[in-house]
């Protein structure tokens, strides 16, 4: 399978903090990846690096093969291809759903309003919302507000999806709306990358998990492995506390 994402030997520095020590795992094209651990363990960190919305002292990230730590990449470009949905949905609240959905389309990627509006409003029918993009993001239940988010992400036709906790904010009748749109872009082959503690969508989605303890990837195994056999007891420490 060819890598989507690689991440070789990642180390990360706060000042004299060490975030993250290296970190080195991969995801395919099409493969879905949860990441899991501790709060404070680096998750966030990580998966920020891939976007370059932090940098990283030491290792080699690569996204559909450009290096994000090289001076000569373009960030904007690579930012504007890689989705990334957070837990509290940074929608602009003074914007229209509509508007929230074309901004970048059109200032980042050039789309004509026209073009940029079309392609928005597709996507929010896939959520399940064309009929709010009239509305303002604090019309909307946070659940809703999440589904926003994630077609706004893909209005940009992004190559890769990165969630960090998507859900943890929301009240729990809602973070079933979410977890199912999350389900059907992985069913269409999306790359995904998704921090989350919800155990049930790793079982039934995930490929692989990837465990995470004091910025370091503890567990990085195939999820039969990771819910069934042996794993750290650091691992299962964790598990016993949320399941
Ligand atoms: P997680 O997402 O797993 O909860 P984070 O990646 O958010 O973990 O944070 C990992 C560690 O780095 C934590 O100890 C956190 O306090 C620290 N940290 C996060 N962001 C910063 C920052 N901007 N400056 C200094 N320390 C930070
Ligand atoms: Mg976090």
């Amino acid at each position: 399978m060819s890598q989507m994402i690689t991440i070789d030997n990642i180390s990360k520095w706060y000042g004299d903090f060490q975030v993250l020590t290296d970190c080195t795992t991969s995801v395919a094209k099409g493969e879905v990846v949860v990441v899991c651990g501790p709060s404070g363990s680096g998750k966030s960190t990580l998966i920020k690096c891939v976007n370059a919305l932090e940098p990283f002292q030491k290792g080699v990230i690569t996204v559909d093969g450009v290096s994000v730590g090289d001076p000569s990449t373009d960030l904007p470009k690579l930012r504007s291809r890689v989705g990334m949905v957070f837990q509290h949905f940074e929608l602009f609240p003074h914007l229209s759903i509509a508007e929230n959905l074309t901004l970048a389309q059109v200032k980042v990627l050039g789309r004509s309003m026209d073009e940029a509006r079309q392609k928005g409003l597709l996507y929010l029918d896939r959520v399940g919302l064309k009929a709010h993009a009239a509305k303002f993001p604090g019309q909307l239940s946070g659940g809703q507000q999440q589904r926003v988010a994630i077609a706004r992400a893909l209005s940009m036709d992004p190559i890769a999806m990165l969630f960090d906790e998507p859900t943890s904010a929301l009240d729990p009748e809602m973070i079933n709306e979410v977890l199912d749109v999350m389900t059907g872009l992985a069913q269409e082959g999306m790359t995904m990358m998704c921090v989350t503690h919800e155990m049930g969508f790793a079982r039934r989605v995930a490929n692989r998990v990837i465990f995470m303890d004091k910025g370091q990837i503890v567990e990085d195994c195939d999820k039969e492995a990771f819910f069934g056999s042996p794993r750290s007891e650091r691992a299962q420490l964790f598990l016993s506390k949320i399941l």
